[in-house]
């Protein structure tokens, strides 16, 4: 159910539409200035699936459930970035973050529980692959995020940034963003909200095409000895010469552009050198760049860069006439940015953690 902010007063959580009876429900119907008609309507949408006659529901009901996730534990940043811990039904869990941002609100969806990949500066890359998330748990965290939103707030955003390599689990990817964009009966999403971010699965790129939807690539070394330190795994499937031909190669719509994603590492790859050969590397493609200055978790060597270095490497970049801007790091406290996703020990989630819900 949703409403245009400030048509109720907005409190912290929204009303709980299974608490009311039907006195409540037309308390609140009446609130809106809706015609009495709704109440009904709306309790049918919950308690009824009227569209279908008594038998067919009695028989879907004997041999059909919609299943949920078992447990769903919600992180709030001092940033107001939320992190959802969703406990699957084989018992291994996933991450999914609500990040809010003026008038925006983007959820960053995991496609795998652990990664394939060994990204040096990436905590999910620490735990290995567990397994790929299967269509409807992909969906199950857009569904979980939708049910915990505030009054008033309305995701606009996608990105495939979370947990795992999206293009190690195409069939599920392509699956859930045609559930997420499907107009009939779907959530009707214009695929130009949503972006997936690869770490460079050349071969595969041009399967995104066809779904319609925004393409990043997570570059982040400028060499390709550079690339293999930070990124074995994928550096061994596709050298940066490959990656960038199939950059160019990929079928771009005239109004669109794609992204690449640069991780700044302190004392790695944020040298003026690094920002120069960036600038070749990827001339003559329409694109942006995103710098990702790095977020730090415990037991990992890397460092952020200063504010300093950030800024120069962008000057550097932009001064070459490219589109550059640095993201802004979210939810770090709650281990909700970038390549903070993953298992680290309880005692220190405990420790770090500012838990604010949590549901069986
Ligand atoms: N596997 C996909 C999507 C997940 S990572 C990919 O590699 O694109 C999403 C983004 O976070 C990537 O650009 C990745 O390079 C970046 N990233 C990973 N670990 C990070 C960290 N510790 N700090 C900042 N960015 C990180």
């Amino acid at each position: 159910m949703r409403h245009e902010k400030g048509a109720l007063p907005l409190r912290t959580a929204p009303t709980n539409l299974l608490a009311l009876d039907e006195e409540g429900m037309s308390r609140l119907v009446e609130q809106f200035g809706w015609p009495a008609y709704r109440t009904g309507q709306i309790l049918r949408c919950i308690y009824q699936m009227t569209d279908l006659g008594q038998a067919d529901r009695t028989a879907l009901a004997l041999q059909a459930t919609i299943q949920r996730a078992a447990r769903c534990t919600v992180f709030q940043s001092v940033d107001h970035t939320r992190k959802l811990v969703l406990t699957l039904n084989d018992g291994l869990t996933v991450e999914t973050v609500l990040i809010p941002d003026e008038d925006r609100l983007t959820i960053c969806v995991s496609t795998q529980v652990g990664c394939t990949l060994d990204c040096s500066f990436c905590l999910t890359g620490t735990m290995g692959l567990k397994r790929n998330l299967k269509p409807h748990e992909i969906m199950e965290q857009v569904l979980t995020a939708q049910d915990r939103l505030l009054l008033g707030e309305r995701i606009t955003n996608l990105v495939f940034m979370g947990m795992g390599e999206p293009l190690a689990n195409m069939e599920a990817l392509s699956e859930a963003i045609r559930r997420l964009t499907n107009k009939p009966w779907g959530l009707g999403w214009s695929p130009r909200r949503i972006t997936v971010s690869t770490a460079g699965l050349a071969a595969r790129l041009k399967d995104i095409a066809p779904l319609g939807v925004n393409l990043a690539i997570s570059l982040n070394a400028t060499t390709d000895d550079q690339r293999a330190t930070l990124m074995p795994a994928v550096n061994g499937i596709a050298s940066l010469k490959t990656l960038l031909a199939a950059c160019r190669r990929y079928p771009l719509p005239p109004t669109r552009r794609l992204t690449f994603e640069y991780v700044l590492l302190a004392g790695v790859n944020d040298h003026a050198d690094d920002a120069r050969r960036l600038t070749k590397l990827v001339r003559g493609i329409a694109c942006k760049i995103n710098l990702i200055p790095f977020n730090e978790f415990p037991g990992n060597p890397f460092r952020r860069p200063s504010e300093g270095a950030i800024s120069a490497f962008q000057a550097i970049v932009r001064k070459a006439g490219l589109d550059v801007f640095v993201r802004k790091s979210r939810g770090r406290d709650v281990l909700g940015a970038c390549g903070q996703l993953g298992n680290l020990s309880p005692e220190y989630v405990v420790r770090a953690l500012t838990q604010i819900e949590s549901r069986c």
